[in-house]
């Protein structure tokens, strides 16, 4: 076999990321070629035999060299698909996960039913935007404010609602929390607020460093920011709004309590993800 053929390059490149102990090493090879390629991966099987050029082949290796340092796929790319959408990211988001668009989804459902015309969503730490943007998107009765401390992150989910037209629906806050919100009242909140324990960090894939922290250390216990929101949440939630949040794989019964002890919740909902894990919390406000 010929060595600059698509198929032999994507050989050499998944067996590389293979000895590094990569999980997806073929995965990710083929992203990274059809990348280079501007092509979609699937393209890359009908055009097997293609021999590239010496400058595509340059690009490819160097995308698995950085690749082999541990830099996620979609840091290199530059994307992320979410809800079918592909999001433009960058080291100062978390990338979007599969898990998250439990979260998007029941919230999208759930919006619904409400026999409001006008709904109002929060969105504390928006991020890429990849669940405000994608909710958006998906339901047009319904304007968002996008808060996040990081300025840079404001910036790509800006950037983001942009790309999928729905920020003419959107307005970026700079702040902690619900701090820029004062005053004012929603139908939903939605977050993904930074989870990860303080312990559990080291049990994380390697990767996982290349994110950014603020994103994702959720204190001491990983609730602190659970704690924050369930807290100041009923005073900005309408009759009948809910409070929609991503946790963490073991964080259920002790998110469960804290909505609990807080009194202000009628009832609560528990969504799972598709591997069975508990993974978003709704509440609605009494
Ligand atoms: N789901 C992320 C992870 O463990 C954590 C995201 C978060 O802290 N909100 O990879």
């Amino acid at each position: 076999m010929k060595e600059n053929t698509i198929a032999k390059q994507l050989s050499l490149a998944t067996e590389k990321l293979n000895e590094a102990g990569i999980e997806n090493a073929r995965l990710d090879a083929e992203v990274l070629l059809a990348y280079v390629l501007n092509t979609r991966r699937l393209a890359l099987y009908v055009h097997v035999a293609k021999v590239l050029t010496d400058e595509q082949i340059t690009r490819f290796h160097n995308l698995i060299k950085r690749r082999l340092e541990r830099v996620p796929v979609a840091y290199l790319t530059g994307h992320k698909e979410f809800m079918g959408l592909n999001f433009a990211v960058t080291p100062d988001v978390l990338i979007p996960r599969p898990d998250t668009e439990v979260l998007a989804q029941g919230v999208i459902e759930h919006l619904h039913e409400f026999n409001r015309e006008n709904l109002k969503l929060a969105d504390l730490g928006v991020g890429s935007g990849a669940i405000c943007v994608s909710i958006l998107k998906f339901v047009e009765n319904v304007t968002a404010d996008a808060v996040d401390i990081s300025k840079k992150a404001l910036e790509i989910a800006e950037f983001n609602a942009e790309k999928f037209n729905v920020d003419d629906r959107m307005d970026f806050y700079e702040g902690n929390l619900f701090e820029p919100l004062e005053g004012n009242i929603y139908d939903v909140i939605v977050s993904n607020p930074p989870y990860i324990a303080a312990a559990e960090f080291k049990n994380l894939q390697v990767e996982i460093e290349t994110e950014p922290h603020v994103a994702l250390h959720g204190g001491a216990d990983g609730l602190k920011f659970y704690r924050k929101i369930i807290e100041a949440a009923p005073k900005f939630l309408a009759d009948d709004g809910f409070l929609a949040m991503e946790i963490g794989f073991n964080q259920s019964e002790s998110v469960q309590k804290l909505i609990n002890d807080n009194g202000n919740f009628k009832y609560l909902q528990v969504w799972k993800d598709l591997a069975g894990i508990e993974r978003v919390i709704a509440a609605w406000k009494k």
